[in-house]
């Protein structure tokens, strides 16, 4: 029987170890990403890892033989609500279940989705992009990365960079180069990668954040079950826009929750504006705040609009237009958060500076990705001219 709401949040609150609460806990990383490369430190989090995954809480809107609860839209929305009030918020929120599972399920064989599915939600397997190339990164159709077919195997080689996490994942969504002779969109394939498969060389790139959420992927010569391709052979470009427009929809869904995975709601600028008193804050910078929280109240009534429309199967905006203004409307954000924390938004360690303090210039820093990741700000420019407003090519 599909529990209610109240049972689950009465389950939460008894179950969940207190420590989840605190955003610096070690298993943070093991709790979003899941796999087999991120070992949890604290068994008492990881006991509740596997129970609160086996129930299907982790994607509850998923039906049950792929490890969901089976939930309606409003019932999973109860789910992720009560987790985020636990400190779980970003429960499994991954490449895995945001991105890849949607492809796995509509073009995937029934053998791939019992095969893939179930281990996503359990967070028994992480996922990663295996998408840019180190002269193909807007020019994504143009990607050379060759997968010759060899009897039950495709032989891969070739170069993958900016692959987010691929060093803590175990399975890579590969796009490469089937038919070198077709016209450059029609000769792609999707192929599911084993990471551990001979041939295969990950090299971490350091990020100016100080972090190394990056990776640099060779591929020499490695062998991949024509099994483990996702979709017809050369057929891969059509999957590539489905992917590409979950993906733009996760990358605004993330940066634009105010509560991160801590589930820890921060301050708002106008709250930070009144700490630092009544005449710290230049009346300029006000009018910019009050312009920047109405923009951000009239993308939130756009986004539920775009959501409401899609759960009854149409479009009504288009992901370019969200990905481009949510992340446009995010790095506006971070900018004036920073400028009202003073030296506090520069903190990067030590006594001096808070958590929240720390957080926020890390986050500053990190937003400068946004314009860039899923395709950037120019290439939905360019989508939207084209596919939205149908403006002439030349
Ligand atoms: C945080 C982050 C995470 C990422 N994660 C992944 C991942 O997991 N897997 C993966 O495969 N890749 C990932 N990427 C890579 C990302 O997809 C590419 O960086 C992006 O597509 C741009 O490609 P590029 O870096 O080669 O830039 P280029 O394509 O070389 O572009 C350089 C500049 O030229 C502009 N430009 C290029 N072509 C046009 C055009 N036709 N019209 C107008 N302007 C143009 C671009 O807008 C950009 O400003 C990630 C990137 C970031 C920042």
């Amino acid at each position: 029987m599909i529990p209610n709401s109240a049972e689950i949040r009465s389950w939460l609150q008894a179950n969940t170890p207190e420590v989840l609460r605190d955003p610096k806990h070690p298993d943070r990383g093991a709790l979003a990403w899941g796999g087999s490369r991120r070992p949890f430190h604290d068994p008492d989090v990881e006991r509740w890892f596997r129970e609160v995954t086996a129930r299907g809480w982790a994607v509850p809107d998923w039906p049950v033989e792929h490890g969901g609860a089976g939930l309606d839209a409003a019932a999973t929305a109860d789910v992720r609500a009560e987790l985020a009030a636990v400190g779980a918020g970003g429960l499994l929120m991954n490449f895995g279940t945001l991105m890849i599972s949607p492809l796995i399920t509509k073009f995937g064989t029934e053998e791939q989705c019992r095969l893939h599915l179930p281990r996503m939600a359990m967070g028994n397997v992480a996922w990663c992009l295996g998408f840019s190339e180190p002269d193909r990164g807007s020019d994504l159709a143009g990607l050379q990365c060759r997968a010759v077919k060899d009897g039950d195997d495709y032989i891969v080689t070739g170069a993958k960079v900016w692959n987010s996490h691929t060093d803590r994942a175990d399975y890579m969504e590969l796009l490469v180069r089937t038919d070198p002779d077709a016209p450059k969109h029609k000769g792609i394939s999707v192929l599911m990668v084993d990471l551990r498969s001979p041939g295969i060389s990950i090299s971490p790139i350091e990020l100016i954040s100080g972090r190394s959420e990056f990776c640099y992927t060779t591929f020499d010569e490695v062998r991949v079950p024509v099994d483990n391709r996702l979709g017809e052979e050369n057929e891969g470009w059509r999957l590539v826009q489905v992917g590409l427009r979950h993906e733009r929809e996760a990358v605004v869904a993330m940066a634009m929750t105010d509560q991160g995975f801590t589930g820890r709601k921060r301050r708002s600028l106008i709250e930070l504006a009144q700490t630092a008193g009544p005449d710290a804050v230049p009346a300029d910078v006000m009018a910019d705040i009050a312009r920047l929280e109405i923009e951000n109240l009239a993308f939130a009534a756009t986004k539920r609009r775009a959501r409401q429309a899609a759960e009854s199967g149409q479009d009504c905006v288009h992901p370019s237009v969200l990905k481009y203004v949510g992340a446009q409307l995010t790095q506006r954000r971070r900018d004036l958060e920073m400028g009202l924390r003073g030296a506090g938004g520069v903190g990067w360690e030590g006594e001096g500076y808070d958590e929240e303090e720390l957080r926020s210039t890390r986050e500053w820093l990190r937003a400068f990705g946004l314009s860039i990741e899923g395709g950037t700000s120019e290439i939905q420019l360019n989508i939207i001219a084209k596919r939205v407003l149908a403006l002439p090519t030349n």
